[in-house]
């Protein structure tokens, strides 16, 4: 029997859960999880916390707990909300078990064994200051590849590439803000390229993968391999098993997707079988899928096959990898430093599970980058939810309580226009498989809403209010097709909204156990019992109330940037002055300069100020401001520059600084 085995990428536990994981990766996969179910299928879903690596221990650091404190604490309240959100997985474990560190720790022996590891001295950055080799995220700087000035050390957010730290141009500490130094560190390496033309090989074989993903593969491996270190000198990790490598922890990237297995394995003693995960994983028939977001892609398809094909079990390699592109919100690129993301906690203290669910599917980033605005989320729920889906269900339920004490009749001899309703369903639903085994989710969705559409449509078209006062039968007959309609609908969709399904089938007294076979099943009477709205419309003032809720946060949590300290000493070198200006004058052909003279008590100096988007010459002649001095004269667009007018930024608007009360030009500022 077809085995099929579902993850999520495992989230990182440094943080809770926002609606980027959601929809990155978890929503996608519980999608299908539950379409398979649907269909009888053998599936699992595994997944849990990656609990190592540099951030976490840091962060723990500076709350003053144990990283494990500090990953148990984000595993349990992941859980919870994934639990909330209706995402069923069969096991969320995390990294940091004993279980997973002994799997690791043979996944790099057995590597090392069949001569696919190397070991190597080589340069890494290493904060003085702080008296620490640097991990690859706590170095940023200019990326090699596109000049984003804000790339990391392992990765390049912009252009999404994987990047050797110590390529990064004018590189930084993220502790000390310092540039750091290069230092020798021994580090124990996977050979890629020795494994590049079997790669290249098995990839061949995936021509039925996403168009993202398979693109994203070819110009990785079109670059060329290169060897990458696995191991790292931090203290929070899974410990290099090897004698000569005191202090040194697997690096993250490394044993994370392991975590796929040590999670399948703890499910499998949870269900009193401890070796049932192998019928899984090392079960050739079974098709692992892994979900997940884009930045996760080369080490899915590259890194981890290549680990996984060199161990001395049979592990089946991963069948697809269907990855999603990013989810933005309300325009910009979602950050959880700056806090502009929807926490799922949050979330929750305002709006059901459910109904987050239906957005993030009906606006899933499958193909590309797709964005989460709160005037969307609204527009969606009260136009397909409530008006489309929550009105056909409401009206045929109201009417036939209403007429025929809840009992609708099945219905023989179909008139043209039912039979072309029934019709269009039946052919929605086998487009609504395609897209579900084809991981097309929004589509999926579209063609529901749509059956939902039509079935409004030919109760607009039939009448059956007009109908009931002079032909029964008619109006009955309606309200045979649109059950139908209903029946099919809380089947089809069941996938994204489980419990608002759930509650429209306990209506209609259809059984609680869904299954697809049971979506064309016609020629029945329904009996309707207890009925009530399964949607609300959400008003204008909750959404504003969101929006609020997301610039406050952000505004409070925006991160202040520092430089360096500095000695008095060096402060005594600045030589500031108030200085009156004298002429202003805009610099021909330049937006933002103006050339200005100023008397800096008895002298005068020539000044280029790049003030002229927030101030006209005429209003600053006569004004005293303060003024650096002694900083190096330049020439700026043909004009000296001999000093500097001292201003401050607000959100782009330059404002000038002026003394409290009158006072002398050349007056000293200390
Ligand atoms: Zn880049």
């Amino acid at each position: 029997m077809e085995r099929i085995l579902v993850t999520s990428a495992l989230t990182y536990a440094n943080g809770p859960l926002h609606i980027g994981h959601v929809a990155g990766s978890y929503l996608n996969a519980d999608i299908f999880v539950r379409y398979c179910k649907l269909k009888g299928k053998d599936v699992i879903y595994i997944g849990g916390t990656d609990d190592h690596g540099a951030p976490i221990s840091i962060k723990a650091e500076e709350e003053g707990i144990s990283p494990q404190e500090l990953v148990a604490r984000y595993n349990k309240s992941m859980k919870e909300d994934l639990k909330k959100l209706s995402i069923e997985l069969d096991n969320f474990s995390s990294t940091s078990t004993s279980e997973h560190n002994k799997l690791s720790q043979d996944f790099f022996l057995n590597l090392m064994d069949a001569g696919y590891i190397n070991q190597k001295t080589s340069k890494q950055f290493y904060d003085k200051k702080h008296k620490r080799f640097l991990p690859d995220r706590y170095i940023e700087g200019i990326c090699p590849y596109c000049k984003s000035p804000e790339a990391r050390g392992d990765q390049c957010d912009s252009c999404g590439k994987l990047i050797d730290a110590v390529n990064l141009i004018e590189p930084r500490s993220k502790i000390s803000g310092e540039t750091p130094v290069i230092k020798e560190t021994t580090h124990w390496y996977l050979n890629l390229p020795k494994f590049e033309p079997e790669l290249r090989k098995w990839l061949e074989t995936k021509k039925y993968w996403k168009d993202n993903v398979r693109n994203f593969i070819l110009s990785w491996l079109d670059e060329g391999l290169i060897e990458r270190a696995i191991t790292r000198d931090i203290d929070w990790g899974v410990p290099v098993p090897l004698e000569n490598a005191k202090g040194k922890v697997l690096y993250v990237w490394f044993d994370a997707p392991i975590g796929y297995i040590s999670s399948t394995k703890e499910w499998a003693k949870r269900q009193g079988k401890p070796d049932l995960w192998k019928e899984y994983w090392l079960n050739p028939e079974t098709k692992l899928i892994h979900f997940l977001g884009k930045d996760n892609i080369p080490f899915h398809t590259i890194i981890w096959p290549a680990v996984l094909s060199k161990q001395k079990d049979k592990y089946v390699l991963p069948y697809d990898v269907p990855a999603n592109e990013f989810l933005n919100l309300e325009g910009q690129k979602m950050s959880t430093s700056r806090s502009w993301t929807v926490w799922v906690e949050d979330y929750l203290k305002y709006f059901e599970g459910e109904l987050l669910r239906y957005v993030l599917a009906a606006n899933a980033p499958e193909t590309k980058d797709s964005d989460f605005t709160w005037k969307d989320f609204q527009n969606k729920i009260n136009n397909d939810l409530n008006n489309v889906l929550g009105n056909l269900a409401n009206r045929t339920f109201i009417f036939a309580k209403k007429y025929f004490d809840g009992k609708i009749e099945e219905e023989l001899e179909l008139s043209e226009s039912s039979q072309m309703a029934l019709r269009i369903c039946k052919d929605t639903l086998s487009d609504v498989e395609n897209s579900f085994n084809t991981y097309q989710v929004r589509k999926a969705v579209k063609s529901i809403i749509d059956i939902a559409r039509s079935g409004n449509k030919y109760f607009d078209e039939t009448k059956p209010w007009k109908e009931i006062k002079t032909n029964k039968q008619k109006a009955n007959e309606t309200l045979y097709v649109c059950a139908e309609l209903l029946n099919a609908i809380s089947i089809a969709l069941y996938p994204i909204l489980p419990d608002k399904m759930l509650e429209l089938r306990k209506m209609m007294n259809l059984s609680g156990k869904f299954c697809w076979k049971d979506i064309w099943d016609l020629q029945r009477r329904f009996i309707i019992g207890e009925v009530s709205p399964l949607f609300k419309k959400i008003e204008d003032a909750e959404i504003e109330k969101q929006l609020e809720l997301l610039k406050a946060t952000r505004k409070g949590k925006e991160k202040m940037e520092h430089k360096s300290e500095i000695t008095f000493d060096d402060f005594e070198k600045l030589e500031m002055r108030i200085g009156k200006i004298l002429e202003a004058e805009n610099i021909p052909k330049s937006k933002k300069l103006l050339k200005l003279k100023v008397d800096i008590g008895g002298e005068e100096r020539s000044v280029v100020a790049g003030i002229s988007e927030s101030y006209e010459p005429k209003e600053l002649i006569g004004k005293k401001v303060a003024m650096l001095i002694n900083l190096n004269p330049r020439k700026v667009m043909g004009v000296e520059s001999q000093a500097m007018i001292l201003a401050a930024e607000d959100e782009g608007e330059l404002v000038i600084l002026v003394p409290e009360k009158d006072i002398k030009e050349g007056s000293e500022i200390s």
